[in-house]
Protein backbone atom coordinates (compact mmCIF):
# COMPACT_ATOMS: atom_id res chain seq x y z
CA UNK A 1 0.00 0.00 0.00
CA UNK A 2 0.95 3.55 -0.53
CA UNK A 3 1.21 5.71 2.26
CA UNK A 4 1.94 9.63 2.03
CA UNK A 5 4.81 11.90 3.19
CA UNK A 6 2.82 12.98 6.18
CA UNK A 7 2.35 9.67 7.56
CA UNK A 8 5.81 8.58 7.03
CA UNK A 9 6.58 12.16 8.73
CA UNK A 10 4.12 11.04 11.58
CA UNK A 11 5.08 7.67 12.18
CA UNK A 12 8.60 8.92 12.86
CA UNK A 13 8.16 12.24 14.30
CA UNK A 14 5.36 10.73 16.90
CA UNK A 15 7.55 7.54 17.44
CA UNK A 16 10.63 9.23 18.26
CA UNK A 17 9.21 12.46 20.25
CA UNK A 18 7.22 9.62 22.44
CA UNK A 19 10.32 8.13 23.35
CA UNK A 20 11.94 10.79 24.49
CA UNK A 21 14.16 12.50 21.88
CA UNK A 22 14.37 16.36 21.62
CA UNK A 23 12.23 18.46 19.02
CA UNK A 24 15.30 19.27 17.61
CA UNK A 25 16.92 15.75 16.90
CA UNK A 26 13.01 14.36 16.15
CA UNK A 27 13.17 16.51 12.85
CA UNK A 28 16.69 15.89 12.47
CA UNK A 29 15.99 11.88 12.01
CA UNK A 30 12.48 11.55 10.97
CA UNK A 31 13.62 14.23 7.66
CA UNK A 32 16.57 11.69 7.15
CA UNK A 33 14.66 9.18 7.37
CA UNK A 34 11.76 9.99 4.80
CA UNK A 35 13.94 11.50 2.76
CA UNK A 36 15.70 7.68 2.58
CA UNK A 37 12.38 6.75 1.46
CA UNK A 38 11.68 9.22 -0.55
CA UNK A 39 14.83 8.46 -2.80
CA UNK A 40 13.78 4.59 -3.22
CA UNK A 41 15.86 3.68 0.01
CA UNK A 42 12.97 2.07 2.49
CA UNK A 43 15.98 0.07 3.84
CA UNK A 44 16.62 3.00 5.53
CA UNK A 45 13.53 4.59 6.16
CA UNK A 46 11.09 4.89 8.68
CA UNK A 47 10.61 1.16 9.11
CA UNK A 48 14.21 0.96 10.56
CA UNK A 49 12.10 2.53 13.85
CA UNK A 50 11.74 -1.32 14.34
CA UNK A 51 15.21 -1.99 14.83
CA UNK A 52 16.08 0.96 16.53
CA UNK A 53 13.31 0.45 19.58
CA UNK A 54 14.58 -2.60 21.35
CA UNK A 55 18.27 -0.63 20.90
CA UNK A 56 16.92 2.30 22.80
CA UNK A 57 14.93 0.14 25.23
CA UNK A 58 17.77 -1.56 26.91
CA UNK A 59 20.42 1.40 26.49
CA UNK A 60 22.56 0.85 23.54
CA UNK A 61 21.43 3.55 21.65
CA UNK A 62 21.30 7.06 23.39
CA UNK A 63 18.76 9.44 22.18
CA UNK A 64 19.34 13.37 22.50
CA UNK A 65 22.99 12.70 21.63
CA UNK A 66 25.11 15.31 20.20
CA UNK A 67 28.52 14.96 18.57
CA UNK A 68 31.45 15.30 20.84
CA UNK A 69 34.34 17.06 19.38
CA UNK A 70 37.59 15.03 20.98
CA UNK A 71 39.89 16.56 18.39
CA UNK A 72 40.22 20.37 16.39
CA UNK A 73 43.23 20.22 14.20
CA UNK A 74 42.67 22.69 11.46
CA UNK A 75 41.98 20.65 8.92
CA UNK A 76 40.77 17.12 10.48
CA UNK A 77 38.33 17.04 12.80
CA UNK A 78 37.46 14.21 14.90
CA UNK A 79 33.91 12.77 16.91
CA UNK A 80 32.62 10.61 18.83
CA UNK A 81 29.35 9.67 18.44
CA UNK A 82 28.45 8.22 21.55
CA UNK A 83 25.61 5.86 20.58
CA UNK A 84 23.85 8.69 19.21
CA UNK A 85 21.19 8.34 16.25
CA UNK A 86 23.27 8.78 13.55
CA UNK A 87 21.01 10.98 11.62
CA UNK A 88 21.69 13.56 13.97
CA UNK A 89 25.34 13.17 14.92
CA UNK A 90 26.06 12.39 11.38
CA UNK A 91 24.07 15.82 10.30
CA UNK A 92 25.74 17.89 13.13
CA UNK A 93 29.17 16.19 12.02
CA UNK A 94 28.71 17.03 8.90
CA UNK A 95 27.85 20.66 9.52
CA UNK A 96 30.91 21.89 11.02
CA UNK A 97 32.85 20.28 8.49
CA UNK A 98 31.48 21.88 6.03
CA UNK A 99 32.21 24.77 7.82
CA UNK A 100 35.98 23.97 8.63
CA UNK A 101 36.07 22.97 4.81
CA UNK A 102 35.17 26.70 3.71
CA UNK A 103 37.85 27.90 5.81
CA UNK A 104 40.62 25.29 5.32
CA UNK A 105 39.63 24.18 1.57
CA UNK A 106 39.27 20.28 2.90
CA UNK A 107 38.43 18.99 6.29
CA UNK A 108 38.70 15.31 7.07
CA UNK A 109 36.20 14.89 9.88
CA UNK A 110 35.64 11.26 11.32
CA UNK A 111 32.82 10.13 13.64
CA UNK A 112 33.40 7.04 16.30
CA UNK A 113 30.75 4.86 17.51
CA UNK A 114 27.67 6.70 16.43
CA UNK A 115 24.14 4.61 16.11
CA UNK A 116 22.98 4.07 12.75
CA UNK A 117 24.10 6.75 10.81
CA UNK A 118 21.24 5.47 8.03
CA UNK A 119 21.61 6.20 4.55
CA UNK A 120 25.11 7.82 4.03
CA UNK A 121 23.70 9.64 0.64
CA UNK A 122 22.29 12.48 3.03
CA UNK A 123 25.94 13.94 4.15
CA UNK A 124 26.73 13.38 0.16
CA UNK A 125 24.06 15.34 -0.36
CA UNK A 126 24.55 18.12 2.64
CA UNK A 127 27.67 18.14 1.35
CA UNK A 128 26.76 19.07 -2.59
CA UNK A 129 24.14 21.41 -1.32
CA UNK A 130 26.58 23.59 0.23
CA UNK A 131 28.62 23.13 -2.88
CA UNK A 132 30.89 20.85 -1.41
CA UNK A 133 32.64 18.20 -2.67
CA UNK A 134 32.53 14.57 -0.64
CA UNK A 135 34.11 11.35 0.37
CA UNK A 136 32.98 9.03 2.48
CA UNK A 137 33.67 5.85 4.15
CA UNK A 138 31.89 3.86 6.35
CA UNK A 139 32.29 0.52 8.71
CA UNK A 140 29.56 -1.57 10.89
CA UNK A 141 30.70 -2.81 14.34
CA UNK A 142 28.80 -4.48 16.84
CA UNK A 143 26.11 -6.05 14.96
CA UNK A 144 26.39 -9.53 13.52
CA UNK A 145 28.75 -9.27 10.57
CA UNK A 146 26.98 -9.34 7.17
CA UNK A 147 28.94 -9.94 4.68
CA UNK A 148 31.57 -12.85 2.78
CA UNK A 149 34.73 -12.25 2.17
CA UNK A 150 36.10 -12.84 -1.47
CA UNK A 151 36.65 -16.11 -1.78
CA UNK A 152 35.10 -16.64 2.14
CA UNK A 153 31.57 -18.57 2.60
CA UNK A 154 30.23 -16.77 6.04
CA UNK A 155 30.40 -13.24 7.55
CA UNK A 156 33.24 -11.37 8.18
CA UNK A 157 31.89 -7.86 7.03
CA UNK A 158 29.03 -5.35 7.74
CA UNK A 159 27.61 -3.69 4.28
CA UNK A 160 30.24 -0.81 4.97
CA UNK A 161 28.64 1.73 2.54
CA UNK A 162 30.69 4.40 0.29
CA UNK A 163 29.64 7.22 -1.10
CA UNK A 164 31.08 10.18 -3.56
CA UNK A 165 29.23 13.47 -4.18
CA UNK A 166 29.67 16.20 -6.67
CA UNK A 167 27.03 19.30 -6.21
CA UNK A 168 24.73 20.43 -9.16
CA UNK A 169 25.26 22.39 -12.18
CA UNK A 170 22.89 23.74 -13.97
CA UNK A 171 21.77 21.59 -16.15
CA UNK A 172 22.24 18.10 -13.78
CA UNK A 173 21.24 16.77 -10.93
CA UNK A 174 24.45 16.41 -7.98
CA UNK A 175 26.35 13.95 -8.95
CA UNK A 176 25.72 11.41 -5.97
CA UNK A 177 27.22 7.71 -5.90
CA UNK A 178 25.94 6.04 -2.58
CA UNK A 179 26.15 1.94 -2.02
CA UNK A 180 26.61 -0.43 0.36
CA UNK A 181 29.61 -2.52 -0.69
CA UNK A 182 27.60 -5.65 -0.08
CA UNK A 183 25.26 -6.63 -3.96
CA UNK A 184 22.41 -5.28 -2.29
CA UNK A 185 22.34 -3.49 1.63
CA UNK A 186 20.85 -5.73 4.62
CA UNK A 187 17.92 -3.43 4.79
CA UNK A 188 16.50 -4.69 1.22
CA UNK A 189 16.49 -8.20 2.19
CA UNK A 190 14.48 -6.66 5.62
CA UNK A 191 12.26 -5.69 3.23
CA UNK A 192 12.19 -8.05 0.75
CA UNK A 193 11.75 -10.86 3.43
CA UNK A 194 8.56 -8.85 4.76
CA UNK A 195 7.39 -8.34 1.36
CA UNK A 196 7.84 -12.76 1.44
CA UNK A 197 9.75 -11.88 -1.97
CA UNK A 198 13.34 -13.28 -3.52
CA UNK A 199 16.02 -11.10 -5.31
CA UNK A 200 16.06 -11.69 -9.38
CA UNK A 201 19.21 -13.68 -8.83
CA UNK A 202 21.39 -15.09 -5.78
CA UNK A 203 23.00 -12.05 -3.91
CA UNK A 204 23.39 -14.07 -0.83
CA UNK A 205 24.73 -17.27 0.02
CA UNK A 206 22.95 -19.95 2.76
CA UNK A 207 24.72 -21.19 5.64
CA UNK A 208 26.41 -23.87 4.01
CA UNK A 209 28.19 -21.22 1.35
CA UNK A 210 25.49 -21.84 -1.77
CA UNK A 211 24.07 -19.07 -3.73
CA UNK A 212 20.73 -18.05 -2.73
CA UNK A 213 17.83 -15.32 -4.02
CA UNK A 214 15.73 -16.08 -0.97
CA UNK A 215 16.14 -13.40 1.73
CA UNK A 216 15.17 -15.42 4.40
CA UNK A 217 18.87 -16.38 5.38
CA UNK A 218 19.80 -13.46 6.38
CA UNK A 219 16.54 -13.09 9.12
CA UNK A 220 16.23 -16.80 10.01
CA UNK A 221 18.83 -19.68 11.32
CA UNK A 222 20.95 -20.76 10.63
CA UNK A 223 22.39 -17.66 9.07
CA UNK A 224 23.93 -17.05 5.61
CA UNK A 225 25.94 -13.73 4.43
CA UNK A 226 25.22 -11.44 2.10
CA UNK A 227 27.68 -11.54 -1.27
CA UNK A 228 30.07 -8.39 -2.00
CA UNK A 229 29.63 -6.43 -4.57
CA UNK A 230 31.89 -6.38 -7.76
CA UNK A 231 33.81 -9.54 -7.09
CA UNK A 232 37.05 -9.28 -5.48
CA UNK A 233 37.28 -5.57 -6.33
CA UNK A 234 34.12 -4.54 -4.61
CA UNK A 235 35.52 -7.03 -1.58
CA UNK A 236 37.98 -4.82 -1.23
CA UNK A 237 36.45 -1.56 -1.47
CA UNK A 238 34.45 -3.24 1.55
CA UNK A 239 37.92 -3.60 3.12
CA UNK A 240 39.34 -0.49 2.74
CA UNK A 241 36.09 1.00 4.12
CA UNK A 242 36.74 -1.51 7.32
CA UNK A 243 40.31 0.02 7.41
CA UNK A 244 39.79 3.51 6.89
CA UNK A 245 36.57 3.95 9.13
CA UNK A 246 37.17 1.45 11.57
CA UNK A 247 40.98 2.53 12.33
CA UNK A 248 41.04 6.54 11.55
CA UNK A 249 37.99 7.25 13.58
CA UNK A 250 39.48 4.99 16.40
CA UNK A 251 35.86 3.48 16.62
CA UNK A 252 37.35 0.22 15.97
CA UNK A 253 36.62 -2.79 13.45
CA UNK A 254 33.97 -5.33 13.35
CA UNK A 255 36.88 -7.86 14.62
CA UNK A 256 35.57 -10.28 17.20
CA UNK A 257 39.27 -10.52 19.00
CA UNK A 258 39.26 -7.56 20.27
CA UNK A 259 35.09 -6.32 21.17
CA UNK A 260 32.54 -8.24 22.51
CA UNK A 261 28.99 -7.25 20.16
CA UNK A 262 25.92 -6.14 22.12
CA UNK A 263 23.99 -6.68 18.60
CA UNK A 264 23.67 -3.11 18.35
CA UNK A 265 24.12 -0.97 14.74
CA UNK A 266 27.13 0.78 15.40
CA UNK A 267 28.88 3.07 12.60
CA UNK A 268 32.08 4.83 11.98
CA UNK A 269 32.54 6.98 9.07
CA UNK A 270 35.89 8.36 7.64
CA UNK A 271 35.17 10.90 5.43
CA UNK A 272 36.33 14.01 3.33
CA UNK A 273 35.02 17.30 2.56
CA UNK A 274 36.78 19.55 -0.41
CA UNK A 275 35.50 23.21 -1.47
CA UNK A 276 36.09 23.04 -5.13
CA UNK A 277 36.46 26.83 -5.69
CA UNK A 278 39.92 26.08 -4.10
CA UNK A 279 40.83 24.14 -6.93
CA UNK A 280 39.13 25.10 -9.81
CA UNK A 281 37.17 27.98 -11.31
CA UNK A 282 33.90 26.64 -11.00
CA UNK A 283 32.47 27.90 -14.41
CA UNK A 284 34.89 25.46 -15.72
CA UNK A 285 34.14 22.50 -13.23
CA UNK A 286 30.13 22.56 -14.01
CA UNK A 287 31.18 22.75 -18.21
CA UNK A 288 33.20 20.18 -18.06
CA UNK A 289 31.19 18.00 -15.79
CA UNK A 290 27.95 18.87 -17.82
CA UNK A 291 29.48 17.63 -21.15
CA UNK A 292 31.36 14.66 -19.61
CA UNK A 293 27.38 13.56 -18.59
CA UNK A 294 26.40 14.62 -21.75
CA UNK A 295 29.19 12.31 -23.60
CA UNK A 296 28.67 9.46 -21.41
CA UNK A 297 24.54 9.45 -21.95
CA UNK A 298 24.98 9.79 -25.91
CA UNK A 299 26.20 6.25 -25.70
CA UNK A 300 24.09 4.07 -27.13
CA UNK A 301 21.59 1.91 -25.18
CA UNK A 302 22.50 -1.40 -24.34
CA UNK A 303 19.09 -3.11 -23.62
CA UNK A 304 17.00 -1.34 -26.19
CA UNK A 305 14.09 -1.80 -23.66
CA UNK A 306 13.37 1.74 -22.80
CA UNK A 307 16.44 1.99 -20.17
CA UNK A 308 17.92 5.10 -20.42
CA UNK A 309 21.39 5.93 -19.29
CA UNK A 310 21.51 7.91 -15.48
CA UNK A 311 24.18 9.41 -13.82
CA UNK A 312 24.76 8.40 -10.10
CA UNK A 313 21.97 10.15 -7.80
CA UNK A 314 19.45 10.57 -11.46
CA UNK A 315 17.36 7.71 -10.13
CA UNK A 316 16.76 9.20 -6.52
CA UNK A 317 15.35 12.38 -8.15
CA UNK A 318 13.07 11.05 -10.01
CA UNK A 319 11.82 8.72 -7.33
CA UNK A 320 11.02 11.46 -5.28
CA UNK A 321 9.35 13.38 -7.06
CA UNK A 322 7.15 10.45 -7.84
CA UNK A 323 7.16 9.52 -4.15
CA UNK A 324 6.51 12.85 -3.51
CA UNK A 325 3.38 13.12 -5.57
CA UNK A 326 2.18 9.59 -4.97
CA UNK A 327 3.05 8.22 -1.59
CA UNK A 328 6.05 5.49 -0.93
CA UNK A 329 5.01 1.80 -1.33
CA UNK A 330 5.68 -0.08 2.03
CA UNK A 331 4.76 -3.77 2.09
CA UNK A 332 1.22 -4.40 4.79
CA UNK A 333 4.31 -6.14 6.94
CA UNK A 334 6.31 -3.33 7.37
CA UNK A 335 3.74 -0.75 7.56
CA UNK A 336 1.96 -3.77 10.42
CA UNK A 337 5.58 -3.27 12.66
CA UNK A 338 6.22 0.51 11.89
CA UNK A 339 2.31 0.63 13.89
CA UNK A 340 2.97 -2.11 16.32
CA UNK A 341 6.12 0.06 17.42
CA UNK A 342 4.38 3.48 17.26
CA UNK A 343 1.27 1.57 19.94
CA UNK A 344 3.97 0.13 22.06
CA UNK A 345 4.74 3.37 23.38
CA UNK A 346 0.98 5.18 23.23
CA UNK A 347 1.31 6.75 19.78
CA UNK A 348 -1.72 5.25 18.07
CA UNK A 349 -2.60 4.37 13.84
CA UNK A 350 -5.42 7.56 14.18
CA UNK A 351 -2.70 9.78 14.81
CA UNK A 352 -0.15 8.33 12.13
CA UNK A 353 -3.05 8.01 9.03
CA UNK A 354 -4.47 10.79 7.27
P1 LIG B 1 21.78 0.75 -4.51
O1 LIG B 1 22.19 -0.65 -4.88
O2 LIG B 1 20.37 1.14 -4.76
O3 LIG B 1 22.77 1.73 -5.29
C1 LIG B 1 22.57 3.09 -5.15
C2 LIG B 1 23.53 3.85 -6.01
O4 LIG B 1 23.49 3.37 -7.37
C3 LIG B 1 23.12 5.30 -6.07
O5 LIG B 1 24.28 6.08 -6.20
C4 LIG B 1 22.26 5.35 -7.33
O6 LIG B 1 22.14 6.65 -7.86
C5 LIG B 1 23.02 4.43 -8.23
N1 LIG B 1 22.16 3.85 -9.25
C6 LIG B 1 21.07 3.07 -9.05
N2 LIG B 1 20.54 2.70 -10.23
C7 LIG B 1 21.30 3.26 -11.20
C8 LIG B 1 21.27 3.26 -12.63
N3 LIG B 1 20.33 2.60 -13.31
N4 LIG B 1 22.23 3.93 -13.29
C9 LIG B 1 23.19 4.61 -12.62
N5 LIG B 1 23.29 4.65 -11.27
C10 LIG B 1 22.35 3.98 -10.57
O7 LIG B 1 22.11 1.06 -2.98
P2 LIG B 1 22.41 0.03 -1.80
O8 LIG B 1 23.74 -0.60 -1.96
O9 LIG B 1 21.22 -0.85 -1.66
O10 LIG B 1 22.47 1.03 -0.55
C11 LIG B 1 21.27 1.64 -0.10
C12 LIG B 1 21.56 2.61 0.98
O11 LIG B 1 21.99 1.93 2.15
C13 LIG B 1 22.64 3.64 0.69
O12 LIG B 1 22.08 4.91 0.91
C14 LIG B 1 23.74 3.36 1.72
O13 LIG B 1 24.40 4.50 2.21
C15 LIG B 1 22.94 2.72 2.82
N6 LIG B 1 23.75 1.84 3.70
C16 LIG B 1 24.01 2.25 4.96
C17 LIG B 1 24.72 1.42 5.82
C18 LIG B 1 25.04 1.84 7.22
O14 LIG B 1 25.66 1.07 7.95
N7 LIG B 1 24.67 3.00 7.66
C19 LIG B 1 25.17 0.18 5.37
C20 LIG B 1 24.90 -0.17 4.06
C21 LIG B 1 24.18 0.65 3.22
Amino acid sequence: MRHSVQELHNAAYKWLTATGSSAEEARIVTEHLVNANLRGHDSHGVGMIAQYAPMLKDGRLHNNTAPRLLKDGGAILQFAGDRGYGQRIGHDATEMAIARAKETGICMYTIANTCHLGRIGTYGEQCANAGMVSLHFVNVTNYQPLVAPWGGSDARFGTNPFCCAIPATDENGLFLLDFATSIVAMGKTRVAYLAKKNFPYPVMVDAKGQPTADPKVMWEDPKGALLPMGLYKGAGLCFACELLAGLLTTGGTNTPELMDRDGAIVNNMTSFVIDPSKLCDLTWMKREMDAMIRYVKASPEADHEGNPILCPGEIELQRTAERTANGVEISDGEWAAILKNCADVGVAESEIVC
